[in-house]
């Protein structure tokens, strides 16, 4: 019995890692869509029972398309790697971020306020911006454009609202130029 006990122990602890590693990037090491679309679930959840304030902000990488024709695909992995690493090591233990698509990431801040979200948007973007990056032994400067939103008292249901919110603020971002961070 004490065998077959320590055999279940191992197979759902095994099966623990496995659930977890699915919801991992496997590019970035970040978490997936997947583990985003679970986790906005819990902080709406949340936001409804408690009104804790979330911020959604949506990140895409300004011209990307230009580093891997200009570097190669390796080059815009690194890139993505860079970009990520740069956020996640910037948030607080509180707050999560997913890479959502191809060159998309998405930063969710648990407890922060408009005003609050801006500021941390921007000092993510700049953070980005300032990352030292050489390919091939040239400098390269990587941007990103951020739109940012914060859940009000219409956004129930699912997330659908808050995020075309988020998305609709990165698309004036875009048009705004990039490297540039707009708040819906
Ligand atoms: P914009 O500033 O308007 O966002 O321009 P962009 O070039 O970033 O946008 P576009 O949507 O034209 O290009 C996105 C590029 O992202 C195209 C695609 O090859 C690249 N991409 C998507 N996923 C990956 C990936 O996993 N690795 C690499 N290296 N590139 C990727
Ligand atoms: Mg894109
Ligand atoms: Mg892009």
């Amino acid at each position: 019995v004490a065998e077959l006990e320590r055999q279940t122990r191992d197979l759902s602890s095994s099966l623990e890692k496995e659930r977890q590693r699915a919801r991992l990037d496997v590019v970035t090491g970040v978490p997936n869509r997947a583990a985003f679309e679970e986790r906005i679930a819990e902080e709406l959840e949340r936001w409804r029972r408690f009104k804790t304030p979330v911020s959604m902000l949506i990140w895409d990488i300004d011209r990307f398309k230009k580093v891997n024709d200009t570097y190669g695909h390796r080059a815009g992995d690194r890139v993505l790697r860079e970009v990520a690493n740069c956020f996640a090591g910037r948030l607080r233990a509180s707050d999560f971020v997913a890479r959502i698509g191809g060159e998309e990431f998405c930063t969710l801040l648990v407890g922060a306020e408009a005003e609050a979200a801006l500021r941390v948007a921007n000092e993510l973007r700049e953070a980005v911006s300032n990352l030292k990056l050489l390919f091939h032994g040239t400098p390269v400067r990587i941007t990103v454009s951020c739109g940012l939103t914060t859940l009000r008292d219409t956004d129930t249901g699912d997330s659908t609202k808050i995020f075309d919110r988020a998305d609709a603020a990165l698309y004036r971002a875009k048009d705004g130029g990039r490297n540039l961070c707009i708040a819906a």
